[in-house]
């Protein structure tokens, strides 16, 4: 048991697609920590406070940043050092593509979610994983103490491109409810103040706990890949501190709303690739978050050319390379804060 709190992480890599025990240790300050498969660990203070929070990372592997990132506030947990308020569990999602150093194994983890591991013949490793990650999502929020509770979720990327708005965050498609001041300026005290609005229901992780679940949850994206050890931590300081600070403190504190500080952009079009023959029409280098004006041409898709419909629109995670019917772009326009509905 010792190995597997000595090194949670690498404990997790060592037993890379799941294990069959479950692991419990109560440290001196009377938080316990339990580990209910690789990569899963729920930490419990003696006293709880109201919120429930889900931290993870991994979902593709070869983002290292954020593994590193929960990798040093786990140990910390362990150590005493971090202090916890607040029950959270730590997800490790895709410890195998950490192990071969890419984005995953045979499938996006990402398209996954809100039972996508279970459409269609498809069998594979990810699918098994993702369907379990659902399982353990509500079997940690369901088994929360009675009241009222507060639920929270960050999924941890860092992006394969440069953007010329480094840090983003996706929201993912409310149905009409509102948007939360206080997860903005949460996210801001990240570094992040970039916030993409989704306009339609998606397979990824953060949709399915803010669907299923009525969590106030993100898909993050703190910067660029890079590899183990070559992350410059300083870039991903204030997003550290910020989890930090969430874990350890019973409430969390910030400066007044300025919607002026927040960067809000709503879905313009989803480029699907319908065909084999298809391709972007700019560079590979083009960064995240380029503007294009009405009329540009963006892509080519079996023939068909595909414009940017409006002066300003920006584009984000081009990759021609998706398989058939998935995304290979979006594009964005910017939409002033205030008009959104806040509480
Ligand atoms: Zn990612």
């Amino acid at each position: 048991m010792d190995q597997v709190f000595s090194n949670f992480l690498n404990w997790t890599r060592e037993h890379e697609w799941g294990y069959p025990e479950q692991f419990n240790k109560t440290l001196d300050n009377g938080t316990r920590l339990t580990v209910w498969d690789s990569g899963v660990l729920v930490v419990e203070p003696e006293q709880p406070g109201d919120k429930d929070i889900i931290i993870s990372c991994a979902v593709h592997g070869n983002e290292t940043a954020p593994i590193e990132i929960c990798s040093d506030i786990i140990q910390d947990i362990i150590s005493g050092e971090q202090t916890v308020a607040h029950r959270v569990l730590f997800l490790i999602a895709n410890p195998a593509s950490i192990n071969i150093e890419q984005r995953f194994v045979e499938e996006n983890m990402n398209r996954l979610f809100s039972g996508a591991h279970s459409q269609g013949d498809k069998q594979n490793k990810e699918r098994e994983r993702a369907k379990e990650i659902e399982g353990y999502c509500e079997r940690f929020y369901e088994s929360a103490p009675k009241g009222e509770r507060r639920r929270y979720h960050y999924d941890l990327h860092t992006a394969i491109r440069d953007s010329q708005r480094e840090k983003f965050a996706v929201h993912p498609f409310t149905d009409g409810k509102p948007y939360h001041r206080e997860q903005l300026q949460f996210l801001l005290a990240c570094g992040v103040d970039t916030i993409l609005l989704n306009q339609q229901s998606t397979t990824t992780f953060s949709y399915f706990s803010y669907n299923t679940f009525g969590a106030q949850a993100f898909t993050v994206e703190l910067g660029k890949v890079k590899k183990f050890g070559e992350n410059n931590r300083a870039d991903f300081q204030a997003a550290e501190d910020t989890l930090r600070r969430l874990v350890g403190e019973s409430e969390l504190s910030f400066p007044p709303f300025d919607p002026e500080q927040h960067f809000m952009f709503a879905e313009a079009q989803t480029i699907n690739r319908q065909h084999e023959d298809f391709e972007l029409n700019f560079a590979d280098d083009v960064a995240n978050f380029t503007a294009f004006d009405k009329g540009d041409l963006l892509a080519i898709d079996g023939g068909e050319h595909r414009y940017a419909q409006h002066d300003g629109e920006h584009i984000i995670f081009p990759n021609a390379q998706v398989a058939l019917g998935q995304r290979a772009l979006l594009t964005v326009i910017r939409v002033p804060t205030n008009s959104l509905d806040l509480v």
